[in-house]
């Protein structure tokens, strides 16, 4: 059993796209382990995004996601980093497979909807930034 940590952005919290992606969730045999509505602040944000500090997009990116509420999931499941970011499609929409979440919903390549990890690695960091072990049910 695998486990990665999702967040719908603030893109996809202020559209009301949280259930939709939810659903696809849950109807794809993942299971929401833990999941709570944070609002990052800056500092916050660029801690979360820390492996992209060096990217041109770094700013923007951290701006856009201390911009409002995100909704942010640990998703258990056999193979569920791969799993999930099928589901969730290319980072560019415009690339995204058919019926994934970025083709279906977003509107611009940093306004993408969701986040998922990348890797093993990069889902325990991340999980760990925003859930102690006592708010993961399982
Ligand atoms: P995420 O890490 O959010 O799940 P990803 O792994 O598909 O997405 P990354 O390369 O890790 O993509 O980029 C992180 C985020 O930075 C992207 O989801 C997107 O919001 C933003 N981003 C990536 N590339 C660009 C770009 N060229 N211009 C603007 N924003 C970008
Ligand atoms: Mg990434």
């Amino acid at each position: 059993m695998e486990r990665t940590l999702s967040i719908i952005k603030p893109d996809g919290v202020a559209r009301g796209l949280t259930g939709e992606v939810i659903k696809r969730f849950e109807s794809n045999n993942i299971k929401i382990i833990a999941m709570k509505m944070i609002s990052m602040n800056l500092a916050q944000a660029e801690g979360f995004y820390a492996v992209h500090k060096k990217r041109p997009f770094f700013s923007s990116l951290t701006e856009f996601m201390s911009s409002g509420p995100c909704v942010t999931m640990v998703l258990e499941g056999e193979n569920v980093i791969a799993k999930n970011r099928e589901l969730m499609g290319a980072t560019d929409y415009r690339e995204a497979k058919e019926g994934t979440i970025r083709r279906d919903f977003a509107t611009d390549i940093e306004k993408n909807i969701v986040h998922g990890s990348d890797s093993p690695e990069s889902a325990s960091f991340e999980t760990g930034y925003f859930f102690n072990s006592f708010e993961i049910v399982g």
